[in-house]
């Protein structure tokens, strides 16, 4: 092993156990029954330190990489899903902050110190009717007499919602003096006018309990402002540091969800046996074919991930290029976790389509990857422009 590896195998010892990793899998199947919170799987992330990942270690943090935490969560999405989705979104907020320090911005440091108190962020930004996604908002966000902003709005799927303390989010002001500014910065779940809905009964990832949460004149104090930006297409480092945690660490669950999704169909192959060849599954050339041909397309997926978060973490510049390489990445991982866990459902026979087996829960949370932004349609005119419009 290189020592990359050595060092990633004992990361993996050390904050996810094969013994936690059993567990938290039991307890996938019982919470995604009864559609509940990852509580009891939060609790012992907790212990372990697991929400302090990208800490750095003057804030009394382990102060790991993207590439590292990126391993991480590709072993915990491959025992719990939902769980790897939910905690991704608090552990992007770190990374943040730790990307804009690397590039020497410490403005957001109170992130540090508040992860390290114990307070869980959680990610605001989506909302209905906005495919600008960062580059927009249709949340009004007034600026107070004292530098504090108000924002009303509609915030959805917002992940880990019974449980985070902070919410990273933008709201457009419209007013702004030197024109429409887009704010973005941190609120606080016990400021007056912030509700969570208690609506949530979706398909998959139900784990991380991603409800829409309502804002009517919640406060942004003036110290918890990150960001004044121009709306649309304007270069910053907070919205890149964004950009790059959100679609490599999503595509770190979607790469758990489909590794996992082919040791379940290795599993099932090995258990199921065929009465007119008198052999198992595993023997069948049939079945070989369409596991190789799932295993073949997935091995590129954590390999553009490696490759894409080391050259994050070694401040490698790759300008214009980064959004195509980190939206690619992205819809890749979400393509074969989709393409797996239907391999790993087909393997599993008719069994599999039980409501309770693990083939069917990977099948259901595998589709969320269709909708985290931006979507294939959506980042087409990107990757083609990246080839035809340049000067
Ligand atoms: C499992 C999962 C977790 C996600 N986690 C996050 C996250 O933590 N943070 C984040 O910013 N994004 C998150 N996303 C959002 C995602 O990245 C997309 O932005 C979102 O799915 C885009 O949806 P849409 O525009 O197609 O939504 P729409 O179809 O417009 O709406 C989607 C859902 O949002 C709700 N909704 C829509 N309008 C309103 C309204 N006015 N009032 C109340 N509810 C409304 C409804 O339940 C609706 O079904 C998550 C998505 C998924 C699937």
């Amino acid at each position: 092993m290189t020592d990359r590896e050595t060092r990633h195998a004992e990361l993996a010892k050390q904050y996810l156990p094969d013994e936690l990793i059993e567990r938290f899998r039991e307890r996938a199947a019982v919470v995604d029954r009864e559609n509940r919170f990852f509580d009891e799987d939060l609790v012992e992330l907790r212990e372990r330190g697991y929400l302090e990942l990208f800490v750095p270690a003057e804030f009394g943090g382990p102060e790991l990489s993207l590439h590292e935490v990126s391993r991480l969560q590709q072993r915990l999405a491959g025992a719990a899903p939902g769980t790897a989705l939910g905690v991704n979104m608090h552990l992007m907020c770190t990374g943040v902050v730790a990307a804009m320090f690397a590039r020497g911005d410490r403005s957001l440091a109170h992130v540090f110190e508040e992860a390290a108190a114990g307070e869980i962020f959680a990610f605001g930004i989506s909302e209905p009717a906005n495919d600008w996604v960062l580059q927009g908002s249709n949340t009004v966000a007034v600026r107070q007499l004292d530098g504090s902003y108000a924002l009303t709005g509609t915030k959805i799927f917002t992940s880990l919602s019974p449980v985070w303390t902070r919410l990273i989010t933008h709201g457009l002001d419209a007013d702004a003096e030197g024109g429409p500014e887009l704010v973005f910065g941190f609120v606080e779940r016990s400021s007056p006018g912030i509700t969570v809905s208690d609506h949530w009964d979706v398909l998959g990832m139900r784990a991380s309990q991603s409800r829409a949460t309502r804002l009517d004149g919640a406060v942004m104090r003036a110290d918890r402002v990150a960001r004044l930006i121009a709306p649309g297409r304007t270069p910053d480092l907070l919205t890149f540091a964004i950009t790059s945690n959100f679609q490599l660490l999503v595509a770190s669950v979607y790469a758990g969800v489909a590794r996992r999704a082919l040791d379940v169909a290795a599993a099932a192959l090995h258990r199921r046996r065929s009465a007119s060849r008198d052999a198992s599954l595993a023997e069948v050339p049939e079945w070989r074919t369409r596991l190789a041909d799932a295993h073949r397309k997935y091995l590129a997926v954590p390999a553009q991930i490696d490759a894409y978060a080391r050259d994050f973490d070694e401040l490698v510049d790759h300008g214009a290029g980064w959004p195509v390489r980190l939206v690619a990445a992205r819809i890749a991982a979400g393509e074969a976790a989709r393409r797996s866990a239907e391999t790993a459902l087909a393997c599993t026979g008719g069994a599999g389509f039980d409501n309770g087996s693990e083939a069917s829960r990977l099948f259901r949370d595998a589709t969320a990857g269709l909708f985290h932004p931006p979507s294939t349609d959506a980042s087409r005119p990107m990757f083609a422009a990246a080839l035809l419009d340049q000067a």
